[in-house]
């Protein structure tokens, strides 16, 4: 038995990082937590700059909440168990640790297991990477003119942390969701940093540094 695991892909290791990290997506929320350890997002106090880090951390709990659910009973469906208790996110993640001895007999089950869970396993980290680190990029936001982007490095994600902006397109989700705000995803960055007369090199760079800072600034 080695202590890291040798087999990364592995359902049980992608089920033991949500154990171990689903827990703190909701410390990410509690009150209190605006004194969040980034240097970058206090501004007077105010809570405006962690509000889209909440808003990523919440649709993060709902999605690996529901998947955990829908995991678990097709599980138990496949294996012809009873239908699984009602649980909490640990609970029902330690039942399938369990029983995933009898899930490596079927293949395609046992594949699905470790696609489902390598995916919400990701998808937490980036929602607490993106908690921990987002950057300040130079240059103002193409719509609303604000000096208000961010870079969120795990999301690979630019976002303008302004609550009031609207872009031109009116079947974008920043018109009709109060909750959204406007972003940019890795393939739209180099179109951003031309209009934003920025520096592509400079978000690359914001990514870099966002690592260096995660061993404590
Ligand atoms: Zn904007
Ligand atoms: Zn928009």
């Amino acid at each position: 038995m080695t202590d890291s695991p040798r087999h990364p892909d592995s359902a049980a290791v992608w089920l033991g990082v949500l154990l171990r990290q689903f827990p703190e997506l909701g410390r990410e929320l509690a009150p209190g937590r605006t004194s969040a350890p980034s240097p970058l997002g206090r501004r007077g106090g105010t809570a405006g700059p962690s509000l889209p880090i909440r808003l990523f951390v919440s649709d993060t709990i709902r999605d690996i909440s529901d998947g955990v659910v829908e995991l678990e009973e097709a599980v138990c469906e496949k294996l012809r168990l009873p239908r699984p208790r009602r649980g909490t996110v640990e609970q029902r993640l330690t039942r399938l640790l369990g029983l995933l001895d009898e899930v490596a007999t079927d293949p395609v089950l046992a594949g699905h297991v470790r696609a489902e869970s390598r995916r919400m396993a990701r998808r937490c980290s980036l929602a607490l990477g993106d908690a921990e680190t987002p950057v300040r990029v130079r240059g103002r936001c193409v719509h609303c003119d604000s000096v208000s982007l961010r870079v969120f490095p795990h999301r690979e994600t630019v976002l303008c942390v302004n609550p009031g902006c609207r872009c031109a397109d009116p079947a974008c989700r920043c018109h009709a969701d109060a909750g959204h705000r406007h972003s940019w995803v890795r393939a739209e960055w180099r179109r951003l940093a031309e209009e934003t007369e920025g520096d592509l090199a400079e978000l690359t760079a914001a990514q870099d540094s966002a690592r260096d800072e995660e061993g404590g600034r």
